[in-house]
């Protein structure tokens, strides 16, 4: 991760760039106008300069951005140029979905181990991914070094299965479950919660319309 201390709104955006500059890489491209960027990833001109000025003047004048530079400076940012593995605990419904999907998009993050209570689907492979009895979840997470989990238990798994991810010594959780869990302050927590985005979503069309169509609710 960066160095700097830069705003959550800035830090999601990240990943869009990265994302956006591979392609244009991989299509040959040497730069790109603040513009072209702008309208490819639907941010603003002016957020985009906000953005990269966290990391100092990436852009020239009358020029752009240079796309090379450009992606080598987000991958080392975002750690792209290293493979990261993350455990996901609750294969039921949406797990079977993060599974499968596992982060094809990009190189640096996968699943590599899931674990589930269920004694019909432990000790199996899913998409691909080995899944684990809960049993063995604090030593597998040792031995894959994996400091980041995924969860997707059941609301009144959660707090529990949050407490066993801490007490295995998990650093950063992706909360899928509605309720807020409680950890230490040297754990880090992303919720992710689909019905708060659709409700944000409706508010900012009820509210502002299409003025706020190409923002992102997050921001
Ligand atoms: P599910 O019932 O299909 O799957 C839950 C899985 O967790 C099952 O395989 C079950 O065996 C396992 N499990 C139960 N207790 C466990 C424990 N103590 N330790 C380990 N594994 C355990 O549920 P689902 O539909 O996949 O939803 C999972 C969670 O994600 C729920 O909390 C749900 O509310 C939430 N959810 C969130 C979103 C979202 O947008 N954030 C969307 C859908 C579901």
């Amino acid at each position: 991760m960066a160095e700097a201390k830069i705003p959550k709104a800035t830090a999601k955006r990240l990943p869009i760039y990265y994302r956006y500059l591979n392609i244009l890489f991989n299509a040959g491209k040497q730069r790109v106008s603040s513009t072209e960027l702008s309208e490819a990833v639907q941010v603003d001109s002016a957020t985009i300069r906000r953005d990269f000025s966290y990391f100092g003047a990436l852009g020239k004048r009358g020029y752009g951005y240079d796309v090379e530079s450009l992606l080598n400076f987000f991958k080392k940012t975002l750690n792209q140029d290293r493979l990261t593995n993350v455990a996901l605990i609750g294969v039921g419904n949406l797990g079977h979905a993060l599974l499968n999907y596992n982060f094809r998009q990009t190189n640096s993050v996968r699943i590599s181990a899931a674990f589930d209570i269920n004694e019909e689907i432990a000790n199996t492979i899913q998409s691909g991914v080995p899944v684990y009895p809960m049993a063995e979840m604090k030593e597998q997470l040792q031995i894959q070094q994996i400091d980041v989990a995924i969860l997707t238990v059941p609301i009144d798994d959660a707090q529990k299965v949050a407490d066993e991810l801490v007490a295995a010594g998990v650093k950063g959780i992706m909360n899928f479950t509605p309720i807020r869990i409680s950890v230490p302050a040297t754990v880090r927590v992303q919720n992710v919660d689909l019905a708060n985005e659709l409700q944000t979503l409706i508010y900012f069309l009820d509210h502002y319309g299409s003025e706020a169509a190409n923002q992102s609710t997050t921001d």
